[in-house]
């Protein structure tokens, strides 16, 4: 199947795939993993089911037609969980509701605002949105004091994403009156609920379980409706389906360490990434903490640690590739460790089997909670006030970095027992490196106090808050001139942003410098637009850092404020910053940033140091003398810069005799 041929159909496809066409199940088979791979890039929904030679599938007519044409063998096959969802319906006569035991969404809301009354120290119920049709989208909180964010680590599980995958909806809520019912008298629940912060979603899809179908009510797979990484990185839940974009202004809000969502259709652990080609293994940086998590968490569950998949686990990519999954969006944009769990093989099992289920995987799903307890946590404040930092917390060796929660600075870094350096940093702080002894069982405590980057308290800085360029020497040239924004900034209210330009144009801002010894350059820079090739890693699109023309970095894809740091020498510099498009595509706001310039000590850096001048009235006299002997004496001279008339960054005798000489000179 040549690569026209497959542009052809996907373009085809695309045509059509606006309209919401029923999908029915089928059965595909296949030759090889380029085959199965073709399948996901022309948008096929594939299903969790999938052996060497056989993948089930959610296609239209159209779907169909077009995979037949591509030589596959396609048959439709029966989709149980619909036959079982409608026996379900049709027998409700006489029963006391619709699902039997499965609980409707009016049961499930009922089941849920009880639990709440009855336990309102320990939980609370949020609606975090709606579906589609209206329904609330319910949220269980656990916790010793619900609502409000104390210092410990939030945990998160997500349930029936996929409407006919009910296996998780019902362990959910077994899961929640277990924990509410132990509290007080079982110290393994008692210590979960007094702390971590629990919080419970039996039912992001509610509309497609009313449906008996895998698809929300507009039709949208859910799984596929996150930003990705690979093919859709603009992480803005904006358009996206409404249980989409609750979850994701919903996780924005929150600071989740570790989670899982629950599916059904196979059994097994999923783990990032998800993307990008089938069969081949995609290790996130992670990797070994993920494989340590999901086997916890198979580990404690015999059929599925002898099952089909090697100690009943898999990474995503290695089974089939999706795009556009909540796993790999929480891990990349959220620092949330997710992963994905496959509990049952029969999507929609008979209701006699629940409790069944729940007794399997009641203790898969309390240990894999307890992995948030493990790795290095800390709280990082400022070392003078004490106030909570907003940092970043970085392992020497994988590429990762957490955030720290700002309203009470802790983090929680989870990691395999080793020995590792930690390094925290936070703007305008230096940054502080640690090493610690990760234990086997358990977390270490890894406080840090940060003190302000002196060097920064005296730096030439550009914030753009004069809503101009016209603080520095600032200069232009390409296609379109940078601009000032305020819709955009790391720190007050204005960021510098590339110009306007089109495919094959530039827009570049620039400043010379005169260096008078060796230091170094920071910006915070942001960058929107096509990202680099996934596989070839070419850039296409991207911001540029140069040095006297030489480029010295480089970024593309989306990428939020972030800083940088380069060291420059002493001497006559051009510095510049230039955003390049190449002929093809456009993405994200096709748009470049930079915002809070650290300069380097420059002839214009703080113009009144080593004039003498201590007192400011624009004379040297005996006063500024005074004032000179006064500070040198008391080890007080903190700002007064006017006074190092040698300029070697120290007050002392020196300075005072050349502050005479100057006077006398006079
Ligand atoms: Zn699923």
């Amino acid at each position: 199947m040549n690569k026209m041929k497959t542009l052809i159909v996907y373009l085809i496809l695309l045509t059509f795939s606006f309209s919401i066409e029923e999908k029915f199940t089928v059965e595909i088979k296949y030759s090889s993993i380029e085959d199965l791979q073709q399948l996901v890039d022309i948008g096929i929904d594939l299903d969790h089911y999938r052996t060497s030679s056989i993948v089930h599938a959610f296609v239209s007519d159209l779907e169909f037609n077009l995979i037949a044409n591509l030589n596959f063998q396609i048959k439709h096959i029966p989709n149980q969980s619909k036959i079982y969802f409608n026996e379900l319906k049709n027998s409700s006569n006489y029963s006391r509701n619709p699902m039997e035991d499965y609980h409707n969404y009016i049961e499930l809301t009922n089941f849920l605002q009880n639990i709440a009354n009855q336990n309102p120290d320990i939980t609370r119920l949020e609606s975090i949105g709606q579906s589609v049709q209206g329904r609330e989208l319910w949220v269980m909180e656990i916790t010793d004091n619900p609502g409000i964010n104390e210092v410990e680590p939030e945990f998160k599980y997500i349930a029936n994403m996929h409407g006919d995958e009910t296996v998780g909806r019902e362990l959910s809520l077994y899961l929640i009156e277990w924990l509410v019912q132990e509290y007080g008298t079982n110290p393994r629940a008692t210590n979960l609920i007094n702390n971590t912060a629990i919080y419970i979603m039996p039912s992001m899809n509610p509309d497609g379980f009313e449906l008996g179908q895998r698809y929300n009510a507009n039709g949208t797979d859910l799984n596929r409706d996150f930003p990705d990484q690979f093919n859709d990185p603009n992480n803005s839940s904006l358009g996206r389906e409404p249980e989409t974009r609750a979850v994701m202004d919903w996780s924005s809000d929150h600071n989740f360490v570790l989670s899982a969502n629950m599916h059904t259709g196979a059994l097994v652990v999923n783990y990032p990434f998800d993307g990008p080609s089938t069969g081949i293994y995609s290790a996130c940086p992670d990797d070994e903490l993920f494989i340590h998590i999901s086997l916890a968490y198979a580990n404690e569950h015999p059929n599925m640690q002898a099952g089909g998949f090697s100690n009943g686990i898999t990474n995503g990519a290695q089974w089939y590739a999706v795009y556009g999954g909540m796993q790999d969006w929480n891990y990349v944009w959220q620092n949330n460790f997710e992963i994905t769990l496959e509990q049952n093989e029969v999507k929609w099992p008979n209701s006699n089997q629940l409790a069944g289920l729940w007794e399997d995987h009641r203790e898969p799903m309390l240990t894999y909670i307890e992995e948030v307890h493990d790795g290095i946590r800390g709280i990082i404040t400022d070392s003078i006030n004490f106030a909570p930092l907003n940092a970043n917390i970085d392992i020497q060796g994988i590429d990762k970095t957490i955030l720290s929660d700002s309203e009470n600075g802790d983090y929680y870094r989870l990691l395999k027992p080793g020995t590792y350096m930690i390094t925290a940093s936070s703007f305008g702080y230096l940054s502080q490196t640690e090493m610690v002894i990760v234990p086997d069982i358990g977390y270490i405590e890894q406080n840090f106090q940060l003190s302000i980057d002196p060097w920064l308290a005296e730096a030439d800085i550009e914030d753009f808050d004069e809503g101009s360029f016209i603080n520095f020497d600032w200069y232009f040239s390409g296609n379109a001139d940078w601009t000032i924004t305020n819709s955009e900034a790391f720190q007050g209210q204005y960021s510098a942003k590339s110009g306007n330009i089109n495919a094959n144009e530039e827009s570049s801002l620039k400043i010379d410098l005169e260096v008078l010894e060796d230091s170094e350059i920071s910006f915070y820079k942001k960058v929107s637009c096509e990202s680099t090739g996934s596989i070839s890693g070419n850039y296409y699109d991207y911001l540029s850092f140069l040095i006297d023309g030489i480029e010295v970095d480089k970024w593309a894809g989306e990428i939020n404020w972030s800083l940088e740091n380069f060291p420059i020498t002493t001497g006559n510099h051009t510095i510049e910053w230039l955003f390049i498009k190449d002929g093809g595509v456009t993405s994200g706001y096709d748009s470049a940033w930079i915002d809070f310039v650290v300069f380097p000590i420059t002839s214009t850096s703080n113009p009144d140091c080593g004039t003498g001048d201590i007192n400011n009235d624009s004379i040297n006299n005996i006063l500024d003398v005074v004032s000179l002997v006064n500070c040198v004496l008391s080890n007080n001279c903190e700002d007064i810069c006017e006074g190092d008339m040698n300029q070697d960054d120290i007050l002392n005798v020196l300075d005072v005799v050349l502050l005479v000489n100057t006077i006398l000179n006079n």
